[in-house]
């Protein structure tokens, strides 16, 4: 067993998209092979509906798969090839855009405002960057959700983990997107393998999680739950750890507990031609999607 690295430790930065929505980016626009297959990480919790309601409306996507999971409030969603729905807390919605659609994402907050809810972008290989859309709507109480003898929760989107397989399937990228919940206190490993990218996002609580060069952590000094607990090197709210190669991590929770995901995926390893939303492989086949959408022919007729 080896600890992975982590590489980077940052905080995700206040971004504007959409019509006006205010939201914070944990990475993404910058160097698409550092997290390859994954190419942007969205937030979007917000306590004011100004600051979120005009949303998302209608724009294209193609070449890769944009991925909501939905914490509180609701998306409306609807495309160019006819369907719609609604996503509420603890639903996902995997989409595949493959080789074009346009649609619009509309978040509504809860009674009292509040809205939160994740977006990850994750890349398709050029064999299947112009495959037929496709949709995986997920359901809450489809998203298996295994508790450990320490109290720890996890929620096991797409992947296999402890036994359980997500409900999710048939990504290219052959990703794991796990949702934990750790007590206060408390430590644990989580095996990755090795050929995967990976990286962890907290958004509630804090957690160290062990570097490969100092595996235990430097500095014991407060002692939580009959755990002693690094509080040096914790990572809060909004922080992208972002791992080296290895094949485990080590977290160890603080003294409120944390929640955060932990996502990972096997590397493409080809050029990425990135414009907006839409991802390809080449500046001529970027070119090209942007001449269809000038000239109406960039939706594919069903077949
Ligand atoms: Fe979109």
């Amino acid at each position: 067993m080896s600890l992975r690295p982590t590489l980077e430790t940052r905080k995700a930065v206040p971004t504007m998209e959409g019509a006006g929505v205010k939201l914070h980016r944990a990475f993404g626009f910058q160097d698409p092979s550092e997290l390859d297959p994954f190419l942007l990480f969205d937030d979007f919790r917000n306590e004011n509906p100004r600051d979120y309601q005009a949303g998302f409306p209608w724009h294209p996507h193609r070449g890769i798969e944009t991925i909501t999971y939905v914490l509180s409030g609701t998306v409306d969603h609807s495309d160019s090839l006819g369907n719609s729905g609604r996503l509420g807390a603890g639903d996902v919605q995997w989409m595949t855009a493959g080789s074009g659609i346009l649609h619009q994402e509309m978040p509504k907050g809860t009674a009292s405002g509040q809205m939160h809810g994740f977006q990850l972008w994750g890349n398709l290989p050029s064999d299947q960057k112009m495959t037929a859309p496709r949709y995986q709507d997920v359901q809450s109480r489809d998203i298996p959700e295994i508790t450990d003898d320490d109290g720890t929760t996890v929620r096991v989107i797409v992947g296999e983990f402890w036994g359980r397989t997500g409900p999710v399937d048939g990504i290219a990228a052959d990703p794991q997107y796990l949702d934990i919940s750790i007590p206060a206190g408390v430590k644990k490993t989580f095996r990755i393998d090795t050929y995967r990218r990976a990286f962890a996002y907290v958004f509630e609580g804090e957690a160290a999680f062990a570097d490969a060069s100092r595996p235990t952590g430097v500095l014991l000094e407060k002692e939580v739950a009959g755990q002693e607990v690094n509080i040096r090197d914790m990572s809060g709210d909004r922080t992208l750890i972002r791992f080296g190669t290895g094949d485990e991590v080590t977290v160890q929770a603080g003294v409120d507990g944390v929640r955060f995901l932990l996502i990972s995926g096997a590397p493409i390893n080809e050029p990425v031609a990135w414009h907006g939303p839409i991802v390809m492989n080449t500046q001529a086949e970027l070119q090209q999607a942007f001449r269809e959408l000038r000239n109406g022919t960039f939706i594919r007729p069903a077949h």
